[in-house]
């Protein structure tokens, strides 16, 4: 059995990343990046609280100088933009520069002391057509690079990366992942804002898989706000 090492922000992607059924490896270590988001502290739960679930170790990496060179609404004091879903504008307004490029660099420099053979991070088709670096061309290069910057050459492999949210929440449902356990809000409330671009991508999801009941539970209800 092959080791691997995975991305975990928290949210639904990386959730179902992790839980995704498959027979070729095993996850060992999840890695969460603090870069100063609005969303840190709720992020940290979401992704304590999946890896605890699935029984993996958990490791927190701070990037905080990040936030000093982004000027995005997932940092900054800038609202978080509610727009049209998958336009040039709201991926901008939260693009964080090279975010994917460094963490998929950090995990290869982990995978590489600890002899781990693939690198797992939750991209996916909806992301792929709004973000660079969630596309399947994005995965091929870095994995690429690999080859030559680290000895172990680890693989980066992104199981949703043909998937919709849609179908990432029927797989998530489908094999029993705790879907109430995740943070996908940019924003910093007690529960899912609703409003902002992941949000939506998630309620549409859900809405999409007949799972209202984890709209009660992740979201304010209308009273709420
Ligand atoms: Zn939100």
């Amino acid at each position: 059995m092959k080791k691997a090492i995975i991305l975990m922000s928290g949210g639904l992607d990386s959730l179902v990343a992790l839980g995704y059924p498959q027979s070729d490896y095993g996850i060992e270590l999840a890695l969460t990046f603090d870069y100063g988001q609005k969303a840190l502290k709720q992020e940290l739960n979401a992704a304590k609280a999946i890896c605890s679930h699935y029984g993996i170790e958990h490791k927190i990496i701070s990037l905080e100088w990040l936030k000093d060179i982004s000027k995005t609404a997932l940092v900054s004091d800038n609202d978080i933009p509610v727009t049209n879903l998958g336009t040039n504008d709201s991926a901008k307004a939260v693009w964080i520069p090279n975010r994917n490029g460094l963490f998929l660099n950090i995990a290869a420099a982990f995978a590489d002391s600890f002899d781990l053979d693939y690198i797992i991070f939750g991209a996916n088709k909806e992301e792929g057509a709004t973000f660079p670096d969630n596309t399947e061309e994005f995965r091929n290069l870095i994995s690429k690079v690999f080859e030559t910057s680290t000895l172990k050459k680890p693989k980066v492999i992104a199981p949703l990366i043909n998937y919709t949210k849609g179908d990432i929440v029927r797989i998530a449902i489908d094999n029993n992942m705790p879907l109430e356990l995740v943070w996908s809000c940019y924003g910093s409330g007690k529960k899912h804002c609703g409003m902002c671009e992941s949000c939506r991508h998630l309620k549409n999801a859900l809405i999409a898989n007949h799972k209202e009941n984890y709209i009660d539970i992740l979201f304010y209800n209308n009273d709420e706000n």
